[in-house]
């Protein structure tokens, strides 16, 4: 991927660049639709991902290319003095110059050439990466003092304020932060991170991800209507968010609930956040092959108590557990997206195999399906 930035770059702009900065897409093994309910997420960067090739030009401006477009954006300065001035995947950069000026850095104009293999739309964050790997770029292009602690709230900034896109804090902090070999424990409130080993490798693990492929079936409408459950819950409840009413405190939280539907919801947030807790403690522990319930239990719960699967989905995960995976679970908002699948190394081909065959007895639209391990986050190459 690195050489075809480059390539992209001198065959662009007729020039070398001065560097290269990549940055991953990411899974997020546990947690789901816990991030706005102030609670706990559990990603790990993917092998896949985002370089930006750049240089510096003289002035404000900003010329980006991807070879994902035909053609080249520029943008200048004034072009970066509100959100929404630049349009379309271009925004995605313009924003993170925006947001960087806003904080009161000295960015230099520069020109960008981007190639990329994390599949966009997927739920593998291949937006946040894009962030990540131009906020590199432009930090150390323009020499500015942003450490990496301070990036992921910036890049968020850039998303939800310039683009428009309403996100939480986990894709960025996971492209930017992740590590090799562990995964990324964040509370949502706090924004604390802690490294947690998470090296399939070395136990002879893999996981499997499967790119569903399914239409995302009124994503946004469902996900505004199950953040506005949550927070009126949290309201009935008395408390700041979901996140404060602990596993213990569950039945009598749900006594106190009006409807059935309000309860499911509750339940799930509540439940999941618990298992991302316990899915830490046994990593800690070294137990990474005794995870696999946990990540089924996520399933189920995503499926039965927060109706957020599709048939593709919950095929793909029935298929691996049958084929032998330790775990299986939806990974992302819902409606489509990704499964993953904890395999043994040696049986990865033999489960994809059988998701595929499983896809097919149903006539959907074939999956596309890799193996990942824990790769690092945001880095010059
Ligand atoms: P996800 O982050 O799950 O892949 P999003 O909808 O959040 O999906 O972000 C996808 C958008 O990000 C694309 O539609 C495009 O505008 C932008 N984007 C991401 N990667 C690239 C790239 N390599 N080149 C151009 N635009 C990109
Ligand atoms: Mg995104």
């Amino acid at each position: 991927m690195a050489e075809r930035a480059e390539t992209a770059f001198r065959s662009g702009y007729a020039e070398p660049p001065a560097g290269r900065w990549a940055a991953p897409g990411r899974v997020n093994l546990i947690g789901e639709h816990t991030d706005y309910n102030d609670g706990y997420v559990l990603p790990f960067a993917l092998p896949l991902r985002t370089v930006v090739a750049a240089a510096r030009q003289d002035g404000p401006t900003w010329t980006v290319r991807s070879e994902l477009a035909d053609e080249p954006v520029t943008f200048t300065a004034d072009e970066v003095t509100g959100p929404g001035r630049v349009t379309g995947w271009a925004a995605y950069v313009a924003g993170v110059v925006w947001a960087l000026r806003e904080a009161g850095h000295d960015v230099p104009g520069a020109r960008l050439a981007i190639a990329s293999d994390v599949p966009l739309g997927a739920g593998l964050s291949s937006s946040a990466a894009l962030e990540a790997a131009v906020l590199a770029a432009l930090v150390d292009l323009g020499g500015l003092d942003l450490p990496a602690e301070d990036r992921p709230r910036l890049a968020k900034r850039a998303e939800n304020a310039y683009v428009g896109a309403p996100t939480g804090i986990m894709d960025q902090s996971a492209t930017i932060r992740c590590r090799a070999g562990h995964a990324l424990f964040l509370d949502c409130r706090t924004e604390a991170v802690e490294h947690i080993p998470f090296d399939l490798a070395a136990a002879s693990l893999a996981i499997l991800v499967v790119d569903s492929r399914a239409p995302h079936r009124h994503a946004d409408g469902e996900y505004a209507a199950r953040r506005a459950t949550c927070e009126r819950a949290a309201d009935t409840l008395g408390v700041p968010a979901l996140r404060d009413v602990s596993a213990d405190g569950l039945a009598a939280a749900l006594d106190r609930l009006p409807d059935d539907e309000t309860r499911r919801r509750v339940r799930h947030v509540v439940t999941e956040n618990q298992r991302v807790l316990e899915t830490v403690d046994l990593l800690r522990a070294g137990g990474i092959r005794e995870i696999g319930p946990l990540l089924t239990a996520s399933h189920a719960s995503m499926r039965d108590d927060f109706a957020i699967t599709v048939p593709e989905i919950d095929t793909a995960v029935e298929a691996a557990l049958a084929a032998g995976a330790l775990g299986a679970r939806m990974t992302g908002g819902g409606f489509g997206g990704c499964v993953l699948a904890l395999v043994d190394a040696d049986r990865t081909e033999a489960v994809a195999a059988a998701v595929t065959a499983a896809y097919s007895d149903r006539g959907f639209t074939p999956p596309t399906i890799f193996t990942a391990l824990p790769a690092p986050g945001a880095t010059p190459v």
